[in-house]
């Protein structure tokens, strides 16, 4: 039997595909809506797996029962940072973070939605055709009067519709795995930059049992990048680090620097697929949470109004994250410059408001506010 047309088919069920699901579930609860992910659930994602406050308030807005999907993470309440010249900072954070493993946190998100009864298909997407006239056909047989692309860094909806990969200058890196907690972690989330392969940092994100997620980031630049290489790095910013850690993967992340424009029209890119990831922190859950409920808030106006979804998709992000997206953009061009981060760092070690303020600014919407501009120290 053949599928009737869905009014919205969402290609990928990470934290955006979710997020985007439960936002059109929200704004248009008879929308027929369909999620496919080329994966079963639970499975692995290459990622940090730590979750910004911000990006947890998001999903409790969308319905989302948080306490379940945090089960079992306490809270991290310290930030520990250590600047490419080696400022330390080691603060309370305003707002806790949660370090939870993405096999374990995209599952909750599926199970989720599903519960809210929307369905959830195991299907690759491999072809996506759209003439602007009838429904967007995927895979010759799969119809839906609107897309929302939420598949990630190689995004085949994205191609589809001919936007460029990510280039080289915007996109990094990254390398996790799991490991025991470093000697003097003390239950705070450790993040350690470097000069001599700026902008890269290694990281060590507590589990809360005395493990810990711990990890390797580089922008791409001109020359390769190999695993051992990145290995060796991360064990040199992390000394003491288990010299074995389990389940090592690398993954690309397209930043947000240099995010495509957003297009009119029935497919709309969220998440790693429309290159929503912070460029200083590498932070890319609050953006696919966010950017998953703009977009299904856009599809569900368009269901209503008959209006074109890419054009509401378009005017909800600038609303909502244009400013911090100029900000970010801004600073990622400065910020080539490690002195820069470092006066950063001087001055959110001198004034706790500079260091609330720039978590704000690094893991969700945060502006350059005049707090952080005022306060840089250059020496
Ligand atoms: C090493 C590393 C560390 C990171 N650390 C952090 C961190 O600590 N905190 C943070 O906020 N962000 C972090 N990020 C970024 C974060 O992982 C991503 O921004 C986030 O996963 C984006 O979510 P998404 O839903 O857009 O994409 P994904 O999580 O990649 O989900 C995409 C889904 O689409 C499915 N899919 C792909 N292709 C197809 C297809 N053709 N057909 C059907 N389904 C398909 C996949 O199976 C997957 O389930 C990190 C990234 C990396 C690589």
């Amino acid at each position: 039997m053949t599928d009737p047309v869905w009014d919205v088919v969402v290609v990928g069920a990470g934290p955006a595909g979710c997020s985007a699901a439960a936002s059109i579930g929200r704004c248009d609860p008879s929308a027929r809506v369909l999620v496919v992910d080329r994966a079963d659930f639970p499975r692995d994602k290459a990622c940090g797996d730590g979750i910004a406050s911000e990006a947890a308030d998001l999903l409790a807005e969308l319905g989302f029962d948080v306490g379940s999907v945090f089960a079992g993470a306490p809270p991290v309440c310290r930030l520990a940072l250590r600047s490419p010249a080696g400022i330390e900072v080691n603060r309370q954070m305003r707002q806790p973070v949660h370090v939870v493993p993405r096999e374990i946190l995209d599952e909750r998100l599926v199970a989720d939605i599903r519960r809210r009864g929307i369905e959830v298909r195991r299907h690759e997407v491999r072809t996506v055709a759209v003439d602007g006239r009838g429904p967007v056909v995927l895979d010759g047989s799969l119809r839906a009067r609107f897309v929302i692309g939420a598949d990630g860094a190689e995004s085949v909806v994205r191609r589809a519709l001919g936007v460029p990969a990510a280039a080289k200058g915007r996109v990094a890196l990254a390398i996790r795995g799991y490991a025991p907690e470093l000697a003097d972690q003390d239950g705070a989330q450790v993040i350690v930059m470097t000069q001599r392969h700026w902008p890269a940092y290694a990281w060590s994100f507590p589990l809360g049992d005395g493990r810990a997620n711990i990890g390797y980031g580089e922008l791409i630049g001109p020359g390769p990048l190999r695993r051992t290489d990145m290995l060796t790095r991360m064990a040199a910013l992390l000394p003491g680090l288990d010299s074995h850690p389990d389940r090592l993967r690398a993954h690309r992340l397209p930043l947000s620097s240099g995010r495509p424009a957003i297009r009119a029209g029935q497919v709309l890119l969220v998440g790693d697929a429309q290159s929503l990831i912070n460029p200083f922190t590498g932070e890319g859950i609050f953006y696919a949470v966010a950017s998953g409920a703009l977009a299904g808030q856009a599809a569900a106006e368009a269901l209503r109004s008959g209006l074109d979804a890419g054009t509401a998709y378009r005017r909800l992000t600038r609303e909502r994250l244009g400013r911090h997206f100029l900000h970010t953009s801004a600073l990622a061009r400065l910020g080539r410059w490690p002195g820069l981060i470092d006066a950063g760092m001087r001055a959110a070690r001198a004034d706790q408001r500079v260091f609330d303020d720039l978590v704000h600014f690094g893991l969700a919407d945060g502006k350059l506010t005049g707090q952080i501009i005022r306060n840089l120290r250059f020496s």
